[in-house]
Formats: structure tokens, C-alpha cells, sequence
């Protein structure tokens, strides 16, 4: 399996060599030549744990590794790290089945991907005798910068550099970063938003002169954000598990079709579903979920994506994204060349905006799109709990919104996987605001006790650990010295 940038058609490399670059040079992103299908029939994976399901999903993609290191990464990633050997388990409230992806060490999604990543990559490092020490470079709209900290501390030959914006993260997520106390880490604030992390953190990726120059010094970047293919494959995995799940409990028949539904921002997470969905996965609609930073929906229903528009802080940050960077990765599956996906990202990258064709538009009839307001996230909030005393946080709530939505709207009575991608204790004050207003005055951990008595879900560690942690990481820059504190950095 070759892997090749979306933005040029000469650029093709093997997983491992995608996996240690993170983006292509010519800006691109990496994508496999063509979607495997799953190795053996969907009823087999009934009853399989996680481990062995991440293993032949990954081993579909990851073909220039040889079985024992993938299943050796595999083993090291998805171990007691979790709180529960289930990994990633499902949950029914209101006849929709939550898939909980928030088990592991940062409470959110992302360690289902970033657990493994590491050993991804110094896998990949191995086998191409590379000495240089692997830089992750990482922008964050929360949870990304987390989830990386914990999954590449001390992990030897690798440093790491977390980029967040200084005003767009919540009080548990920074304190979750800015205590981390792994030796190779590096935390920096930065005073614009999230896509100023992200554009700077491209900016050096795709500098050639910085990269020769960091080489000579013995670095070598790489990425854990999203568009790196070790995160984006980790990802389709529990999709997998998921359905999987549900047959084993009784909750579909054999071969029935779901729909799946993503609380959506830089596009990784659905993107995975819809690669899922290709390996063969009996999954009916995409549904991609927004908050009021709308861009996606917008895009699924007019075919213009248009990111020049207010940029909103809402109660679920990790979606507080105008450029969604893997899109580009759809774009260029019904573009049909690296050409015209390239004319198009530098249209967004110039002008803030493109249009796709008709014919292009026809081809994402797998995905339905939806939004919601604050208040649709935090009344979803409220109603689930009052009626199931199930509590979500709120990127959880948007796609549990848009999922009644578009049942309303469409009368598919299909069953609903939804990805739920933090525990509610990332986000205590929006949660308690939701479900019990008069109390969301008072701070975050007494907050998290109160959630803890209201929802009877122990506290997790990751948070009970915080609030006597001591603050190791107090640099804030402006977005355009984020190269120069990298620079720096690397000398010491
Ligand atoms: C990152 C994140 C998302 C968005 O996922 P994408 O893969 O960027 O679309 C949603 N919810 C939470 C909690 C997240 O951390």
C-alpha cells in the first residue's frame, strides 16, 4: 500500500515513511492509494477485543510493517492506560448508542489515536535506521495538545512542542497541559486562535530552509496532529469495534446498517468513519456534526466552502475550527486529482474560499450535515440527563443534537453509533450549567464533585490529579514568534 500527497501525483511513499513525515512537502496530505477492505467478514470481528480489532484493521494500511511491530505497537498502546478493558465502550441513552472513545489518559478521543501513535513512529524511525530526534510540532484547540503530551513523554528520541490558543481552551484542558511534566515537553500559549497555531505550525512543517537546518542539528519534524495518516488509521478502528458492539449486544441483526454520527472539527475523526465505511462497514449516513462555527454544514449543503466569517469560542472548543484540514483529504477523493485539490487548497489558502462542482457535490451523498446553536448543545444536554440521567459533554451534545435532527428531518429510523468524544469531565462548568445552572458559579473541581454526585461517574484521575499539580509550562508568545521560540527551544 503506497501513500500519496493529495496536492501532487510524483509523491508517493510507504506508511511508515507518511507516518514519520506527518505532511507531504508539496502541503499535502498523505492518503492511501486506495481504501483496503476489512480482512475478514464484519460477524467475525463480534466478540474480538480491542487490541486484536485495532490490529487487523491497521494491518490493512500499515503494510510495510511486519505483524509482530504492528501488533507490538498495538499491545503497548492500548493497555491499562485505559480505565477500562473494554477500551472504547457503548453506552444506550434515548435510543442512541454512545461509543464512550473518552477511556483513556486525557478523558478525550483523541488518545484513541495518540496512544499508538508514538510507537508508530519510533517503529517507523527504526526501520529506516533514522537517528535524528523526532520534533512533534502540534497546534491545539484542546485535547490534541493533551492527549500528544501524555502519549510522547519520555518516549526516548522524541521531544515534543504543543502549540494552544492562550484564550480558547477551557480551564481543565490548559491546566491539563501546562502541568504535564514529561521531560522532552515543551507547552507555549499563543495569543491568536487555533488556526493561527495550526497555520504556523504548517508554516514550519513545509519550510524547506528550517528543515535542512534543524537536520544539521540532528531534528527532524514530525506531526501528531490529525493529518498524520498513524492518527487518522488508529481511528477507524473503533468505528469497527463499534458496530461490532452492537451486534454483539443484541442491538442490530447481522449485516443491518447504522448510521454514524461525529461531533466534527478538523475532520479526522469522520473521515476515519467514512474509511470505515469504504473497508466495508455497513454504515447507512455520515453525519457530521457542527457548532455554530459552521463552515462544514455550510460546505455539505451549498458546496462552498467559505471560511471568511466571525470565528466563535463556544462551549465545545475542540470544534472551534474554520480550516478543517482533512476535508482535503475528501476533497481529493471526489476531485479525482491531486490538480484540482491542490487549485483548490490554494484558493482557501489565498482567498479563504472555494467552490466544488456539481459532479464533485454528487459525490458526497454519504454525508448528511448538521449544526447546533449553544443552546441546542446545552438543552441536549439537559434533556438527555433528565430523561436517561446519561451525562455528555458538549462536542457530544452537538452530535446528539444534530442526530435527533436529522431523525426529524429525514424520519431514518436506522440506529445511530455516536461518537462521543469527551467525558463530561473535561468540560464541568458547561455540563453543570446545563443540568443544574444555579451551581455553575463555583470552580472547576468543586464542580467536578458535584458532576460526580449528580451523574454517579467516579472522577476520573486525569482530573482528580489536577487541582494540586504544580504549573511547569508559562510561555505565551504571539503567533508570529511561534518559529522563533521552536527555534530556541531546539538549542537548549
Ligand atoms: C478533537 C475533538 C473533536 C473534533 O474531532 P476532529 O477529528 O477534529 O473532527 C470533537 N470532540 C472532541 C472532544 C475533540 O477533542
Amino acid at each position: 500500500m503506497k501513500y500519496y500527497s493529495t496536492r501532487s501525483a510524483n509523491i508517493n511513499l510507504e506508511a511508515t515513511e507518511a507516518i514519520l513525515k506527518g505532511i507531504s512537502e508539496d502541503g499535502g496530505l498523505f492518503v492511501p492509494e486506495s481504501i483496503p477492505k476489512l480482512p475478514i467478514p464484519i460477524e467475525e470481528f463480534v466478540g474480538k477485543d480491542y487490541r486484536d480489532t485495532a490490529f487487523l484493521v491497521m494491518k490493512q494500511f500499515f503494510t510495510d510493517m511486519t505483524d509482530e511491530e504492528l501488533r507490538a505497537c498495538v499491545d503497548a498502546a492500548y493497555d491499562a492506560k485505559f480505565d477500562t478493558p473494554e477500551i472504547a465502550p457503548i453506552k444506550e441513552a434515548d435510543g442512541d448508542d454512545y461509543l464512550e472513545l473518552f477511556h483513556g489518559k486525557t478523558i478525550a478521543f483523541k488518545d484513541m489515536a495518540l496512544s499508538i501513535l508514538p510507537h508508530l513512529m519510533t517503529t517507523s524511525a527504526k526501520k529506516h535506521g533514522l537517528n535524528n530526534e523526532i520534533v512533534i510540532l502540534t497546534a491545539t484547540s484542546g485535547d490534541t495538545g493533551k492527549a500528544a503530551l501524555a502519549g510522547f513523554a519520555d518516549v526516548p528520541g522524541t521531544r515534543i512542542i504543543v502549540f494552544y490558543p492562550k484564550n480558547g481552551v477551557s480551564k481543565i484542558q490548559e491546566l491539563q497541559m501546562v502541568t504535564e511534566a514529561g521531560k522532552n515537553t515543551y507547552v507555549v500559549g499563543i495569543t491568536g486562535n487555533f488556526d493561527d497555531a495550526q497555520t504556523g505550525v504548517k508554516k514550519m512543517f513545509t519550510d524547506k530552509e528550517l528543515g535542512e537546518r534543524l537536520a544539521k542539528a540532528g531534528f527532524q519534524f514530525s506531526s501528531a496532529n490529525s493529518i498524520n495518516i498513524g492518527r487518522l488509521i488508529p481511528q477507524v478502528a473503533y468505528y469497527v469495534y463499534g458496530y461490532a458492539k452492537m451486534r454483539q449486544q443484541g442491538i442490530i441483526a447481522a449485516g443491518e446498517e447504522i448510521n454514524v454520527v461525529v461531533p466534527t472539527g478538523n475532520f479526522g475523526n469522520i473521515l476515519a468513519a467514512s474509511y470505515a465505511k469504504k473497508m466495508g462497514l455497513p454504515v447507512k449516513k455520515l453525519i457530521c456534526a457542527s457548532n455554530q462555527n459552521k463552515v462544514l454544514f455550510d460546505f455539505f449543503t451549498t458546496g462552498t466552502y467559505d471560511k471568511n466569517r466571525p470565528f466563535y469560542l463556544s462551549a465545545s472548543p475542540s470544534m472551534d475550527i474554520l480550516i478543517s484540514s482533512n476535508l482535503e483529504r475528501l476533497i481529493y477523493a471526489v476531485a479525482g486529482s491531486p490538480e484540482k485539490t491542490k487549485e483548490l487548497m490554494e484558493k482557501l489558502s489565498k482567498e479563504g474560499s472555494y467552490s466544488i462542482s456539481k459532479e464533485m457535490q454528487e459525490g458526497l451523498g454519504d454525508f448528511y450535515a448538521g449544526y447546533a446553536t449553544e443552546e441546542d448543545t446545552f438543552s441536549r444536554i439537559r434533556s438527555l440527563y433528565e430523561s436517561c440521567s446519561y451525562v455528555i459533554d458538549p462536542h457530544t451534545a452537538v452530535a446528539s443534537h444534530v442526530c435527533k435532527q436529522y431523525k426529524t428531518e429525514t424520519g431514518d429510523k436506522t440506529k445511530c453509533l455516536i461518537a462521543s468524544t469527551a467525558s463530561p469531565y473535561k468540560f464541568p462548568k458547561s455540563v453543570i450549567k446545563a443540568i443544574k445552572a444555579e451551581d455553575a458559579e463555583q470552580d472547576d473541581f468543586a464542580l467536578t464533585k458535584l458532576l460526580s454526585s449528580l451523574s454517579g461517574v467516579k472522577i476520573p484521575e486525569a482530573v482528580a490529579n489536577l487541582e494540586n499539580a504544580k504549573i511547569l509550562h508559562d510561555t505565551v508568545c504571539e503567533t508570529e514568534e511561534m518559529q522563533r521560540i521552536v527555534e530556541e527551544h531546539l538549542k537548549k
